[in-house]
């Protein structure tokens, strides 16, 4: 049994379908949360809280002020510093619980690394803004059997599967046909309600705690979808859906995670930004590129990026991994050449 200190957590264990046994899980549990934005941030402080032993966080984005009114474990400290997320959350998240092993990620999740990123982990939590990361997951997710929970959260409006390979209804399952980018509303086009963030990272974060306990009959094979605005809570039964031989989970097709669809969407959802992938593989000699950019504006940087303001109300991030992030601009080909023209 993975121990724990039995007082920090006497109410949770207290809690009959959970009890010591349950708790010790939660102690030797590994668990990946992919995107650190609101979802993610709900989710990594209520599993840290809750006593699961090893977070990895995997994020590719900065904090911004934008982000503040809905992506809980911020403030404005790690707006100023520049830190990328999943580093300022590992802080935040150490002083929380030093007893939890918190793995930083600084990077955008792809059919190339999520063999790697999402190795070793009981299960896999969405925190991510985009179907892109959300199809790899879960092509990820029944190709090894690892449960995982999706979760979505736009306007007022959210909803949470957890899926269990082989068992439930899969997001394939639901979403036979990938949807074409731009054919949704996203959080830039309709907005998000900073509750119904919370209220989606808790309903994930429930859902996870059950499957890492063993409450699998629990979790039920069904879709959770609520609307705070309208005051509208409840679960649709997806038994019939699961039944109808689904081309991944139950057809092994994996188009996502064999690379056979692609199309990145580049523009972050939430940002005025563009996320520009560098066209080889390979990291960059942040040191040289930040004496290069001091050339044309002001650096500031540390161990995983370099920052500057290149050109008035352009702000071009670019990280280790050797991607970039352009601020103050939402056109793909502006972002484009102004990678090409400060970073080569
Ligand atoms: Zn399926």
């Amino acid at each position: 049994m993975q121990p724990f200190d039995p007082e920090r957590y006497s109410r949770q264990v207290r809690f009959a379908p959970l009890g010591a046994a349950g708790q010790a899980r939660l102690a030797a549990a590994r668990v990946a949360v992919v995107g650190c934005g609101a979802l993610g941030s709900v989710v990594a402080l209520t599993l840290v809280r809750a006593g699961v032993g090893f977070l990895r966080l995997i994020d590719r984005d900065l904090p911004e002020a934008s982000n503040l009114p809905r992506q809980m474990l911020f403030d404005e400290a790690d707006v100023t510093a520049g830190l990328p997320k999943t580093v300022a959350a590992r802080q935040h998240l150490e002083r929380i619980n030093s007893a939890a092993t918190i793995e930083a990620v600084v990077a955008d999740l792809t059919a190339a690394n999520c063999g790697e990123l999402l190795a070793g982990v009981d299960l896999i939590v969405d925190g991510t803004d985009n179907f892109e990361a959300r199809f790899l997951v879960n092509e990820f997710a029944c190709r090894q059997g690892v449960p995982w929970v999706h979760g979505g959260a736009i306007g007022a409006e959210g909803r949470v599967l957890a899926v269990l390979p082989g068992r439930t209804a899969c997001l394939r399952c639901l979403i036979p046909d990938p949807p074409a980018a731009g054919s949704l509303p996203t959080c830039d086009t309709a907005g998000i309600l900073g509750p119904t963030a919370l209220v989606v990272g808790a309903v994930e974060s429930a859902e996870a705690i059950k499957l890492l306990v063993g409450g699998n009959d629990r979790v039920g094979n069904r879709l959770f979808v609520c609307d705070l605005w309208e005051g509208i809570w409840r679960t649709i039964d997806l038994e019939p859906l699961s039944r109808q031989g689904c081309p991944t989970c139950r057809k092994r097709d994996f188009p996502w995670l064999e690379g056979r669809i692609a199309g990145r969407a580049a523009a972050i959802c939430g940002r005025e930004a563009v996320q520009v992938s560098p066209s080889a593989a390979g990291s960059v000699d942040l040191e040289v590129l930040a004496s290069r950019l001091g050339a044309v504006a002001a650096v500031t940087g540390n161990a995983w990026l370099v920052r500057a303001e290149v050109e008035p109300g352009i702000q071009l991030s670019v990280f280790a991994d050797g991607r970039a992030i352009v601020a103050g601009t939402r056109e793909e080909s502006r972002a484009r050449a102004i990678v090409a023209r400060y970073v080569g």
